[in-house]
């Protein structure tokens, strides 16, 4: 070969090094552990410059050039950094959790193991209410009185359920169905590899405040204390344009242009054209969007002029 090629040495991030292993400890029972990772921000930066065969350049080049995937969606180099962790938490977040079809997943089995003996407990203060708006998630929280009641009674069923279950295994019923009565909220554990471009897309709808507060909990950890030692650059260009940023349609920025031009008449009339505002029997009626862009505006500091 004519091309004499440079000793490459691996990427390490020492941040990630010193919390190797270590537990961040989420609910009452669960964690989530790094077991390896490969990448690091320059490995990202040199896929995207693969085209000059050479190594990194400045960090504010790189920076730079990070952001710029991150805001085009030019999402492969992002594919070249990989990370394995080690989680445990409750079945029924689990089940949200798999749906992430893009990660590499093995599973404690309970065919088998004895299930693990732990589950998802809820303190009086923590039973959330249905919620009216967003019909698949919560608003509020039960009376303190009321919860303290609840989670009396869940104590019992989780206890009556490991007593029957331990009985089954004791009498030599096979594991496999023994735990068909176990609740969902027993802790399962796994682990769970996957690249940094699908990484983030779990992160963005499960750090949501959308996204169920048990499966928020992990991903916020995962976020917040892990990425961010991993990753650093990229955490801050995610954190950015996906996390904190916001997404305008084009009849968003038509309603936001007549608002920032004074003219509140105008903005109720497109948002009136644009199937926002609809009225029965003299009242407004619920439409998601128009709630959404409330939200949006109340970001920007902007009064939603239907309300007014
Ligand atoms: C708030 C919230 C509410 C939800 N509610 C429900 C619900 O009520 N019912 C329900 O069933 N699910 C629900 N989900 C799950 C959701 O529909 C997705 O299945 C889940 O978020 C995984 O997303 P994903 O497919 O983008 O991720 P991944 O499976 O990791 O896929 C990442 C991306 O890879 C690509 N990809 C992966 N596999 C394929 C494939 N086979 N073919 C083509 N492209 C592929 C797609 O571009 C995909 O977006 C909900 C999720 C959230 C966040």
């Amino acid at each position: 070969m004519s091309e004499q090629f440079e000793q490459l040495e691996r990427p390490v991030v020492k941040e990630l090094d010193d919390i190797l292993g270590k537990p961040f400890h989420v609910l009452n029972d669960g964690f989530i552990r790094v077991i390896d990772y490969m990448g690091n921000d320059s490995s990202i930066v040199q896929a995207a410059r693969v085209s000059y065969g050479r190594g990194t350049k400045k960090r504010h080049q790189d920076r730079g050039l990070i952001r710029y995937l991150m805001r085009h969606d030019h999402t492969t180099p992002f594919e070249m950094c990989e990370i394995k962790l080690h989680v445990r938490v409750p079945m029924d977040a689990w089940r949200q959790w798999i749906r992430h079809r893009t990660a590499n997943v093995n599973e404690y089995s309970t065919r088998y193991s004895v299930a693990i003996d732990a589950t998802q407990t809820t303190e009086p203060q923590a039973w959330r209410l249905q919620g009216t708006i967003n019909v698949q998630g919560s608003e509020g929280v039960l009376d303190k009185e009321k919860g303290k009641e609840l989670t009396r009674k869940e104590r019992e069923l989780h206890d009556l359920s490991r007593r029957i279950y331990n009985e089954r295994i004791e009498l030599g019923v096979a594991r496999e169905q023994a735990r068909k009565d176990l609740p969902l909220c027993t802790y399962t554990e796994a682990y769970w590899k996957i690249d940094l471009h699908n990484l983030l897309r779990f992160l963005r709808l499960r750090m949501d405040e959308h996204a169920q507060y048990e499966i928020r909990s992990y991903a916020k950890i995962i976020g917040e204390e892990i990425v961010s030692r991993w990753v650093p650059l990229t955490w801050e260009a995610f954190t950015d344009y996906r996390l904190k940023g916001q997404y305008l349609s084009f009849h968003d920025k038509e309603i936001i242009k007549a608002l920032i031009a004074g003219d509140k008449e105008k903005a109720v009339q497109l948002a009136e054209q644009f199937g926002f505002i609809k009225y029965k029997e003299g009242k407004l009626t619920m439409n998601i969007e128009r709630l959404e862009l409330e939200d949006k505006l109340k970001e920007l500091g902007l009064n939603a002029p239907w309300h007014e």
